[in-house]
């Protein structure tokens, strides 16, 4: 676990040197849980966006797209629920003066005791080797059984109290169970208070009245409220979808790991609208859908896992989270849920208008369900980040430090390196970079030696380098080399276009979604 909580702090400390993610007002020392995105997180993250919104609406004939605006009526986040329920549940320690989620503190006590459970049955494997049978240890050793005894009855205890909304027995369970503030070590806690976790602001100016807007949470609200829009202007028949790519905000309590938990953060959320009764049966093709939307990145199927909800939120007939597995363990990168009709008649009943779906062919009206998919664009990034950072050690003992990054997402798709800063190979070099430009993002670099130009592109995940050479003026042709194999073959320079483009560009990943 060290060890992984190591390789992720490289990461971090990576995607800063290389101009991939930068701590948000740096030379103010930060603000938390806000970052910047550098001149090549913004291309990786843009070719992110492009991958999500293409499978979608270039693939899909019954899915447009949407861009609406971050400000909406403030009725929307009243009948949406989120006024009186988008809360986290929080405590002080007194003395440290930190603030915790107290459902979170709770969820690791959980995990300690699988985690203690766990330490039992791989000390008994190393003892018993070959012959182990952990399923046979795991019902019949008593301190295992303890353990998880421990583990079963907290989390009855916690669920009850999360779903009556109870926080001082909240509060009651982090003092029963003697859990301590990491940094003061005391149990000196405050009562539990939920907190609403929208940004709140004012529109307009006092005198006129000033209005409180807040900052959406999700995206998701703006496409439902321009659903009846969306369908009657482009003449849309059930089942459809519409697309959104936008920043959603949240007043997160505790913001940990890097870009995985952000206060400003952006979402990819498709509503896909559908027939009552209908619904369970698209619930199951979008999880198949996106779940080969992940996959199709060739991160390794064992790294994927899909976590369906037991416990539904009150507007939902179905849930999934696809998480994949981060350096600090399985996490959610997307849900998917079946929210039934519950916004589109929340809409209607706080705004008082009809925005009933009217059949042709049945001739009848009705409120569409909703099958939402929602994907976090940054923990998107930080997945491929995660998956794709090698520290290589090659043969001869040398290393590298190499970012694997499947070739259509990466920010440079090929560098372009005159071997030497004269003899016109620069001037050749140009005329590469000056045609190859129009069709992928080319780049020109002469600084260095040919060695560190290579290290320094496999470091940014560029796939592919050509070095032009004293011969390339005379054949030309040109030294192709690969990112991964770091194998090197002449070829020449007209081909390069037509050897590079299908593999870099996105149509490659596309093609394995149909
Ligand atoms: P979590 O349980 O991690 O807080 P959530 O279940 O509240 O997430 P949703 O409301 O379902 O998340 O949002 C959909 C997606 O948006 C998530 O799967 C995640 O990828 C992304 N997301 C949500 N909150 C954040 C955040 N604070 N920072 C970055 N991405 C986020």
């Amino acid at each position: 676990m060290a060890q992984q909580e190591d390789v992720f702090k490289k990461i971090v400390s990576h995607s800063k040197e290389y101009g991939f993610v930068f701590p948000s007002s740096e030379i103010y020392d930060g603000l938390g849980a806000v970052y910047d995105y550098g001149q090549l997180g913004v291309e990786l993250k843009n070719n992110i966006k492009q991958y999500w919104w293409q499978s979608m609406v270039l693939l899909n004939d019954n899915i447009v797209g949407l861009d609406s605006a971050v400000f909406m009526h403030p009725t929307v986040w009243k009948a949406s629920g989120h006024v009186d329920a988008f809360n986290d549940p929080l405590i002080d320690n007194r003395d440290s003066k930190k603030r915790y989620r107290a459902d979170v503190l709770i969820e690791d006590q959980i995990q300690k005791y699988e985690d203690k459970a766990q330490k039992e049955v791989d000390k008994a494997r190393k003892r018993f080797g070959e012959s182990f049978d952990e399923t046979l240890f795991r019902q019949t050793n008593p301190r295992v059984l303890g353990h998880m005894e421990k583990r079963d009855a907290l989390e009855m205890r916690y669920k009850k109290a999360m779903e009556a909304n109870d926080l001082a027995e909240i509060r009651q369970i982090i003092v029963d169970e003697e859990i301590v503030c990491p940094i003061s070590g005391t149990r000196n806690w405050t009562d539990v208070r939920q907190f609403n976790l929208m940004f709140k602001t004012e529109m307009g100016s006092t005198a006129d009245g000033a209005m409180t807007v807040y900052l959406r949470p999700e995206t998701a609200q703006g496409i439902f409220v321009n659903y009846l829009n969306v369908q009657k202007t482009g003449r849309m028949k059930v089942p459809f979808g519409i697309a959104q790519i936008g920043k959603a905000f949240r007043n997160e309590i505790v913001a940990r790991q890097f870009i995985f938990r952000m206060r400003e953060f952006e979402q990819m959320e498709m509503q896909y609208f559908v027939k009552p009764g209908t619904e369970i049966e698209w619930f199951n093709y979008w999880k198949a859908q996106r779940m080969k939307w992940h996959q199709a990145l060739g991160f390794g199927t064992e790294n994927y896992r899909f976590h369906d909800h037991e416990k539904l939120a009150h507007y939902a007939n179905a849930a999934t989270d696809i998480e994949f597995r981060m350096p600090f363990g399985f996490k959610e990168v997307e849900g998917i849920h079946s929210r039934t009709d519950f916004d589109l008649r929340q809409h209607e009943k706080y705004s008082g208008k009809s925005i009933k779906y009217f059949d042709p062919e049945t001739n009848e009206s009705y409120t569409p369900y909703d099958i939402e998919t929602s994907i976090g664009v940054d923990r998107m990034f930080l997945t491929v980040m995660c998956h794709s950072f090698e520290e290589q050690t090659l043969e001869g003992g040398d290393t590298r430090t190499v970012l694997h990054l499947p070739a259509p997402l990466a920010p440079i798709k090929l560098a372009v390196l005159p071997l030497v800063k004269k003899d016109g190979l620069p001037e050749k070099a140009r005329e590469i970079v000056n045609n190859l430009k129009f069709h992928f993002n080319t780049k020109y670099d002469e600084k260095d030696s040919i060695g560190k130009r290579y290290r320094r592109q496999d470091a940014i995940g560029t796939p592919y380098c050509v070095t032009v050479d004293h011969d390339t003026l005379q054949d030309n042709q040109v030294t192709l080399r690969d990112r991964d194999t770091m194998e090197q073959r002449r070829v020449p320079i007209s081909e390069l276009q037509h050897l590079l483009e299908e593999r870099v560009s996105l149509t490659s990943l596309l093609k394995k979604l149909v």
